[in-house]
């Protein structure tokens, strides 16, 4: 908790600018995000979402914080209760969290495979969350429904008095007077407004989207993820949410393509109909693609040489969702050492 309320500018609305306004709201500061896409226009919506630490170099700091606030957010949904009555789903309140714990498998293909995710999932979760099995783990992670769980941040940013402007920020010189601090949560634009950042680099995603089934007449329901994702170039993902499932994928580095691209889904649906069988009996509702904010690691620090108090936090990666809380406890924490 800081001791006295300032007033602080964050810049974009995705994931991390709304994670962090949300904290910053709720540690007495007087917020205001700007940005010039809505949560629902960014990349952060394109996100599957399982926290999953991929793509995310040097990010041990927030990787546990993170999971701690999802398992709590699943945790709160799960007491509220998620039932809704048949044809209610559009009127299910943003009260409730859209976040579930779902097992799923992470099949491994390399040797030794890359375990550096399971320490904190065991520490907040215990052995149980996670058992290695024939050919790779399964375990049980935080699902995070994400267009849902967008308008619940922008709800909960709402409710602790944060003010929103949509518009572009031309350069940190315009805040000046305006706020005591700016937070960039840019994400792959994140370095523009600091004179450029030659560590960040698109990681392109491509990705579809399926109806889930409901067991019955509609086709099988599908609850379980899976991740089979050590060759990079043919990563394969299955996320079943409620009613749609998003079914990727694609990792290109350095690659500006926003575009789906035809051959891409076709082999897409090709490994992920080899993983899941179930998907050859569910309709395609949609296809897409963005861009995954990558750094060499993860920008979240004090930047010096301003008029403004600067802190920056991008670069995330396909990580950004998952590390979204981390990274918003620790700007809390930077803003306090202003
Ligand atoms: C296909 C795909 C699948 C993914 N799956 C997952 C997953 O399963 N789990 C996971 O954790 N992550 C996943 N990711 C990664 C995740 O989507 C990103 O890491 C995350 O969305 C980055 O969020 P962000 O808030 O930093 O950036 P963004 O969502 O891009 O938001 C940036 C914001 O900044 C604003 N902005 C920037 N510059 C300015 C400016 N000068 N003036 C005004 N506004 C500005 C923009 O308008 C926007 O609002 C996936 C990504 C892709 C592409």
């Amino acid at each position: 908790m800081s001791s006295a309320p300032t007033r602080i500018t964050v810049i974009g609305a995705g994931v991390i600018g709304l994670s962090c306004a949300c904290d910053l709201a709720n540690a007495g500061h007087e917020v205001t995000v700007i940005a010039d896409h809505g949560p629902g226009d960014t990349v952060s919506a394109l996100a599957g979402a399982l926290w999953f630490p991929y793509y995310a170099a040097g990010t041990e700091q927030v990787v546990e914080r993170s999971l701690r606030r999802f398992v709590e957010l699943a945790s709160l949904a799960d007491s509220v209760g998620t039932d809704v009555p048949d044809g209610e789903v559009d009127d299910l309140t943003d009260d409730v969290p859209p976040v579930q714990m779902r097992t799923g498998l992470l099949h491994e293909r390399l040797a030794p495979p890359d375990r550096s995710w399971v320490a904190p999932v065991v520490k907040v979760l215990g052995y149980d969350a996670v058992q290695p099995v024939d050919g790779g783990v399964r375990a049980t992670l935080p699902m995070i429904m994400t267009s849902r769980y967008l308008a619940w941040l922008m709800d909960s940013c709402r409710m602790n008095g944060v003010a929103f402007q949509w518009r572009t920020v031309a350069s940190l010189e315009e805040l000046t007077g305006t706020t005591d601090a700016v937070v960039i949560a840019g994400g792959l634009r994140g370095g523009e407004l600091l004179g450029g950042d030659d560590a960040v680099t698109p990681v392109r995603g491509q990705l579809m989207l399926f109806a889930n089934g409901d067991g019955g007449e509609d086709g099988p329901l599908l609850t379980d993820w899976v991740v089979d994702s050590d060759d990079p170039s043919h990563m394969t993902y299955v996320f079943p949410r409620e009613d749609e499932i998003v079914v990727g994928g694609t990792s290109e580095p350095g690659s500006w393509d926003e575009t789906p691209d035809q051959a891409t889904a076709e082999a897409i649906l090709s490994r992920a109909e080899a993983l899941v069988p179930e998907l050859t009996e569910l309709p395609i509702i949609g296809h897409g693609a963005g861009l995954r904010p990558a750094r060499e690691t993860v920008r979240i620090e004090h930047v010096d040489g301003y008029d403004l108090p600067v802190i920056a936090a991008y670069g995330h990666g396909g990580a950004g969702v998952t590390l979204s809380w981390g990274t918003a406890e620790r700007v809390v924490e930077l803003v306090g050492e202003l």
